[in-house]
């Protein structure tokens, strides 16, 4: 079979990968790098059916640009589809915002909508003699890995996560010919997510003893959702804002995805979901707001801070990666953001927590072993040749954008 990455093989983000396994030919993701401007992958390829891993931006971001004048059945689970369509939309409303040229139409979002085909976890179907299975990736509620098979079988990871988290069960390895498998944190390693959740609960109770606020940034898919259940017991006001909410809606009417039902929605009921400009006014008073954008760059998040930015006693905590150019990574760099065209240094606390949904080095080499490849090939990382020792056993290929390869 022919690969080609059209991006995301030599870098993390706008992932889309084409699989030609004969006569019938896939795609995986089509995604975006929210840079400013945005980055966009390499013009895809006609295919008979397109699978979507998990519905973070830079995995579908660029999806509708392909239903501007094509078509194909698109597999991803319910969770997956439900998040994407208010996040493609939002998409569309930042890069007017922003200025940026439109390169798709709520119009092209709709006619990939029409051309929906749900999928459930370890149950395979048929495309002409090719079977297709999803299975559990752990990253997200929803989050998919795809595998193909004909003679021989070849699995798309996307992101990954192995470990069980409050909210999700992690992936398993799943037996494979080829294994695509993401990087992200090659040649990094986490800290116990136990204990960093045990800090952060700690730093937070000590910033409110101490007279202040604590603000989270969140991403609006499954990084809220595991902080409203990391916090939701402490005896605080908790105010979440933003997209988040609507996700948590939809992660409440299909909770198939969690791990527990019913300790996601005690930890809901806990907190207040914020709507509309009054509601906004009064959740400034809360002791604790998780609110999008997770790296600054926009959203409710941005008047929270402006209203509190000089309160030395307030704390930021940042909970997710920090891309190059953003809001939140001149805040770790430099301690300052830009708020409405002004450069503002806030005096508030800044921490890092790393809650990341991607599995570090260690456990993405057990991962691949588990899977017992033949062959690996590595993608949507910037360092994966960290991995390179460590994989020595197998069959190994490192990609780049744009070069087909055969399987
Ligand atoms: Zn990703
Ligand atoms: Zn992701």
């Amino acid at each position: 079979m022919k690969i080609k990455f059209y991006g995301g093989a030599e870098e993390v983000g706008r992932l889309g990968i084409d699989i030609d396994m004969g006569p019938k030919s896939f795609l995986v993701d089509y995604g975006v790098i929210p840079e400013k401007p945005p980055l966009y992958p390499l013009p895809a390829d006609p295919v008979n059916a397109i699978f979507i891993t998990h519905s973070h931006l830079d995995h579908i971001g660029s999806l509708p640009i392909y239903y501007h004048d094509k078509q194909a059945d698109f597999y991803a689970t319910t969770m997956t589809a439900n998040c994407m369509r208010p996040m493609l939309n939002d998409s569309l409303k930042v890069m007017n915002l922003e200025g940026y040229p439109e390169r798709f139409s709520r119009e092209d979002v709709d006619s990939l909508f029409t051309n929906y085909v749900p999928a459930k976890y370890d149950e395979s179907f048929d495309i002409g003699n090719i079977t297709i299975t999803p299975y559990n990736a752990g990253h997200i509620a929803g989050s998919t890995m795809w595998k193909f098979e004909d003679r021989k079988s070849i699995m798309v990871t996307g992101d990954l996560y192995t470990e069980d988290t409050a909210l999700l069960r992690g992936a398993k390895p799943v037996k494979t010919d080829t294994l695509i498998v993401e990087s992200t944190y090659a040649g990094k390693h986490h800290e116990d997510r136990a204990e960093v959740k045990k800090r952060l609960r700690r730093r937070v109770q000590e910033v409110i003893e101490d007279g202040g606020k604590v603000i989270l940034p969140s991403f609006a898919v499954g990084r809220t959702q595991e902080l409203i259940m990391t916090l939701a017991d402490l005896d605080y006001d908790i105010s979440v804002d933003g997209m988040g909410n609507l996700i948590t809606g939809i992660y409440m009417s299909d909770p198939q995805f969690l791990r527990s039902r019913k300790e996601f929605k005690k930890a809901v009921g806990r907190v207040r979901m914020v709507r509309g400009f009054r509601m906004r006014e009064d959740a400034i008073k809360s002791d604790i707001i998780i609110t999008t954008s997770g790296m600054l760059d926009g959203g409710p998040v941005l008047n929270y801070l402006q209203k509190i930015a000089d309160d030395q006693k307030s704390a930021i905590f940042l909970t997710g990666y920090q891309v190059e150019g953003t809001n939140g990574r001149s805040l770790v760099e430099t301690g300052r953001i830009k708020i409405a065209g002004a450069t503002v240094k806030p005096q508030m606390q800044v921490e890092f927590f790393d809650l990341s949904g991607h599995a570090g080095h260690d456990d993405l080499v057990k991962f691949i072993k588990g899977c017992e490849p033949e062959k690996v090939i590595l993608c949507h990382g910037d360092h994966r040749e960290a991995l390179i020792d460590d994989l020595e056993e197998f069959d190994l290929e490192l990609p780049f954008n744009g070069k087909e390869f055969t399987v």
